[in-house]
């Protein structure tokens, strides 16, 4: 049952993902579920917003924060199709949330059991439970699609403003 409702809103986050892709961005989607039903969504956007913040997760939370009128998200699950930064993964515990699904394993910068353990460190004051590899294999290829799609546009001169 778990296993169905997080595939459901991974296939969500993979539809915000997609709106990054169109938008020349790293294709990453997050959706912010309370009681199953969503309260805040958001997609990779640091190009098109001159913000470096402007990941996903970040986008999804602050969402979140205003529809809950709460900058504390107790009990809410993050849906993100690659596993989070740093960056986002301090901010899943400033906001308090109690679960986080990821998608795809980021061997270079996830914040979430790859480079770091952010989330389950032993100090932090906050433990959030993670599930990973949700629609992984969905998630991995819709990032590794985009970055040969780039590439292939470098090597025939087409590269847009990217
Ligand atoms: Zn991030």
């Amino acid at each position: 049952m778990t296993d169905q409702r997080d595939q459901h809103w991974m296939r969500y986050a993979l539809q915000l993902a997609q709106r990054a892709w169109q938008a020349g961005e790293v294709p990453v989607g997050a959706v912010l579920i309370h009681d199953n039903n969503i309260i805040g969504e958001g997609w990779n956007r640091p190009i098109g917003e001159h913000d470096p913040t402007a990941h996903a997760e970040i986008m999804a939370l602050r969402q979140g924060g205003k529809a809950r009128q709460n900058y504390r998200l107790l009990n809410a699950t993050l849906y993100v199709t690659l596993e989070p930064c740093t960056m986002c993964a301090g901010a899943m515990v400033h906001s308090r949330i109690g679960r986080l699904v990821y998608g795809a394993s980021d061997q270079k910068t996830g914040a979430a059991g790859s480079l770091l353990d952010v989330l389950r460190h032993p100090g932090m004051n906050h433990q959030v439970e993670i599930s990973s590899g949700i629609l992984g294999m969905e998630c991995a290829a819709l990032l590794s699609d985009f970055f040969r799609m780039r590439r292939d546009q470098k090597k025939t001169g087409r590269s847009p403003s990217f």
